[in-house]
């Protein structure tokens, strides 16, 4: 059977048997980061979006299962950013409804979570994971290629609001990207604003796709500046 919507089955960031789902037309999202794996985006939206029926993508996730058995986890992501997708909370609930076994897993760029729908509907996922590359107003324009309607400041509000909310597990990634996003100040920023919010793990990654390796300096320049945080940290630059 040809699948839309359901993608592969990998282990990913550690976690065994994810079931990799993408409704977003490719590509649709809130940014057009310069280093984004699927390439420029071609819908650069602020507003989310009923792009397909939920029924459709359950039916799909629904058969896959049945025919091959169950992942250890669903994750929500793909194309773009998922929580555009305007039947997310009903699709999680139908997920959780039928697969009580199945952790469902939204990977978000966190660009939504300051409105309280979205906020309300991410919180239906046991595992919410999202990526914040600066606090620096000029490094989040030139990193993201932001929708206008999209600004760092309800971003990083969203962020907080959420984790306060929030029972789940949270986890955040910084991606950092030579020339880019790798200043003091954003380091300095970075460590400030995750150790206020307090996830439950935070990665630091390199750029892999596409910029320059990171100098040797700036490595050890981030490992100083978190050392010691109290949140649990792996480094992967
Ligand atoms: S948020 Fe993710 S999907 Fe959207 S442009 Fe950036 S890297 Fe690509």
């Amino acid at each position: 059977m040809e699948y839309r919507f359901v993608k592969d089955m990998k282990d990913i960031r550690g976690f065994k048997n994810v079931l990799n789902i993408d409704f977003s037309p490719k590509k649709t999202c809130t940014y057009d980061c310069v280093n984004c794996v699927a390439g420029r985006t071609n819908f650069l939206i602020g507003e989310r979006k009923e792009f397909h029926p939920a029924e459709d993508i359950f039916d799909e996730i629904k058969s896959y299962i049945d025919d091959k058995g169950a992942p250890d986890y669903i994750m929500l992501t793909g194309s773009g950013e998922p929580t555009l997708y305007a039947g997310f909370g009903r699709l999680v609930t139908s997920i959780k409804g039928e697969f009580k076994d199945v952790k469902a897993w939204v990977y978000t760029n966190f660009s939504l979570l300051h409105r309280d729908e979205v906020r309300k509907e991410a919180a239906l996922c046991d595992m919410v994971w999202g990526n914040l590359n600066t606090v620096i107003e000029e490094e989040f324009m030139q990193m993201y290629r932001p929708h206008v309607s999209v600004t760092l400041k309800n971003v990083m509000e969203g962020i907080r609001k959420f984790k306060a909310e929030y029972k789940g597990n949270f986890a955040m990634d910084t991606r950092f990207l030579k020339g880019i996003n790798d200043s003091e100040k954003n380091v300095s920023g970075l460590r400030e604003f995750v150790t206020s919010v307090n996830p439950g793990k935070y990665d630091i990654l390199d750029a892999k796709y596409g910029g320059q390796p990171l100098s040797e300096d700036f490595v050890r320049m981030v490992k100083e500046k978190f050392a010691g945080v109290s949140f649990t940290i792996e480094f992967h630059i």
